[in-house]
């Protein structure tokens, strides 16, 4: 399998998750423009993508949804509610009803060979989910935009071989931002980011010896840096790795503006 962030932040979200025969695109929140040069860059054909995943509806993960999925006429899996949210706040244009396929937490599905399963998150959406993918023998997760995590979370995302975290804020630079309060308490709560420290804390609870690779995600532009999330996770992780006798994984930051790495699995 392989895991490709286009892009990743508070400024827009699109992530490919493929194996040798399906290409799934987790949020479309960049221009079709930006995805296109994003998959050119890895010889991926747009018209080849077999879905869409939407994790919700905030513009940063379906900016350039509705022109993707009308010019390509790629099927948009999403919750209920979250379609209703799309559909509700007219952003995505003129679409191909056909084109929506409804999806419940929980409730796994298969597109091509990709097994999917959409897991709920705690966001101020509404009904947003996570995914892990599975094909391959392979695991893969997409796990942005939660205020907190439980053990819920915990269970649903052990033994992946490789996952895209969010690492949205640092909590001291976020308090003494310039962000409006009412602002700082939404990123701050429950149903807002995962914090720097509150990453490395759940990659603590998903580390297994078969976790190659960590790639950190949705960093915040104004509250956060990518040296200070990489550093505050990986200490964190190693010294979990260390304890529990595991090589720590590798841990690499999606860039906001451009498309990241390939991770081969
Ligand atoms: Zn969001
Ligand atoms: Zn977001």
């Amino acid at each position: 399998m392989k895991l490709y962030s286009i892009a990743s932040g508070s400024s827009g979200n699109c992530t490919l998750v493929g194996s040798d025969t399906t290409n799934l695109l987790v949020d479309a929140g960049i221009s079709k423009k930006r995805i296109e040069e994003g998959l050119e860059q890895i010889g991926t054909d747009p018209a080849s993508i077999g879905g869409i995943l939407i994790t919700h509806e905030h513009s940063d993960h379906v900016r350039g949804l509705g022109v993707m999925a009308r010019q390509y006429h790629i099927p948009i899996y999403a919750t209920g509610k979250t379609i209703d949210a799309l559909r509700g706040s007219g952003s995505l244009g003129c679409i191909d009803q056909d084109l929506f396929c409804p999806i419940h937490q929980d409730e796994s599905f298969t597109i091509g060979d990709i097994r999917v399963c959409p897991t709920a998150i705690s966001h101020d959406a509404a009904e947003p989910v996570a995914y892990q993918f599975r094909s391959e023998g392979k695991r893969v997760g997409v796990l942005t935009d939660l205020g907190t995590y439980d053990d819920y979370i915990i269970d649903s995302f052990q033994k992946m071989d490789a996952i895209l975290l969010e690492a949205n804020h640092d909590v001291r630079m976020l308090q003494a931002g310039s962000y409006p309060y009412y602002l700082k308490l939404r990123i701050l709560g429950a149903y807002g980011h995962l914090s720097n420290d509150a990453s490395g804390e759940l990659l603590g609870s998903l580390l297994h010896g078969g976790l190659q690779t960590v790639m950190l995600g949705h960093l915040s532009q104004e509250n956060n840096l990518k040296e200070l999330a990489f550093e505050t996770v990986r200490q964190r992780v190693e010294q979990t790795a260390e304890e529990q006798g595991l090589t720590p994984p590798q841990i690499q930051v999606a860039h906001r503006d451009r498309p990241s790495r390939v991770v081969e699995l």
